[in-house]
């Protein structure tokens, strides 16, 4: 059902076999490979395709195995997550292969990860939960449906902050201070999504999922990673001037309840609504502003019972 949905966007980047990439060299997962310095540092993870259309992480994932990246300290492990839905894609039906079955962005707690049903993302996420388990510090690299500016989104933990803020770009803050709110996404897996961890883990929205532009920053943002925590070095950074940080506050995730879900008008993400002003309708629910300078990031494209509909948030002093 649509809701929210232009026509198709262009599609600039199209998938890759993975084949080259799938033995890695951590026992018995495929799509992992880790790399050792043999000197003390961080144990970084650069994960790509947690959602399967989202083809900037597998971009920058295959970019540092090409360029046969090697870290100077610590760790480093290039995993691709959801393959069997990335193969799924279809150029006609471009959105349809975020999952197959489950969202692998919310289903890293013990009670699905420890729990009896089964998907190709609850398998995928079983073999992964020691890769995620085993990092300190965590980029998850995704895109949106919506061609909007590009911005981080993590728990509010000081650490996840300080990462973000020192690497610079985006510019761009969702800081999640009650966690997303609708599942448990990897960074919040495990220590990650406990106050007193020492690691950081960030999700990056790179910028609408097919476009050319969203993949050349994934690999910018992979690399600045790395770089922030000491596993390579980086060059000279373009002399273009940062734009100052932007943060945002999740107040609300508001998850699809019926089919019939429609926003007032069509969303793309950033826009704002005063307090009480009417976003979206659900069937009988009204979705209003909570508060002031109420912004809307992330509305869904078209209704899917179950899933989230918007998130909404409010700029941060
Ligand atoms: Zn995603």
């Amino acid at each position: 059902m649509q809701t929210n949905a232009p026509a198709g966007p262009p599609i600039e980047v199209l998938p890759r076999d993975l084949e080259p990439y799938r033995r890695g060299n951590v026992a018995g997962i495929d799509w992992v490979h880790r790399f050792e310095s043999g000197r003390p540092g961080p144990h970084v993870l650069i994960n790509a395709l947690t959602h399967g259309n989202e083809f900037c992480g597998m971009t920058a994932a295959c970019h540092l195995l090409d360029t046969g990246v090697r870290p100077q300290v610590g760790t480093l492990t290039v995993s691709f997550a959801n393959v069997e839905a990335y193969r799924s894609f279809d150029p006609a039906r471009p959105f349809e292969s975020r999952q197959l079955v489950h969202n692998l962005n919310r289903i890293w707690s013990e009670a699905w990860l420890d729990g009896s049903e089964d998907s190709p993302e609850l398998r995928r996420a079983r073999e992964l939960r020691p890769v995620i388990a085993a990092a300190d510090h965590i980029l998850d690299i995704h895109s949106t449906s919506q061609d909007v500016q590009p911005f981080w989104v993590y728990p509010a933990f000081e650490r996840n902050g300080a990462a973000a803020l020192a690497i610079g770009r985006p510019a761009v803050h969702l800081v999640m201070p009650q966690g997303l709110g609708s599942g448990t996404p990897v960074i919040q897996h495990g220590l990650h999504g406990t106050p007193g961890h020492h690691g950081a883990a960030v999700v990056v929205e790179c910028g609408q999922h097919f476009k050319r532009s969203t993949s050349a920053l994934a690999i910018e943002v992979a690399q600045d990673f790395l770089a922030h925590f000491g596993l390579i070095e980086r060059g000279r950074r373009e002399a273009t001037p940062r734009e100052p940080a932007r943060r945002f506050e999740l107040l609300q995730t508001v998850v699809i309840q019926t089919p019939a879900f429609r926003f007032v008008r069509p969303l793309v993400g950033f826009e704002t609504f005063d307090e009480g002003d009417l976003i979206a309708t659900d069937g009988e629910r009204e979705i209003r502003a909570p508060r002031a300078n109420c912004t809307v990031l992330m509305p869904a494209r078209v209704a899917i019972v179950g899933r989230e509909g918007v998130y909404l948030a409010r700029p941060m002093a």
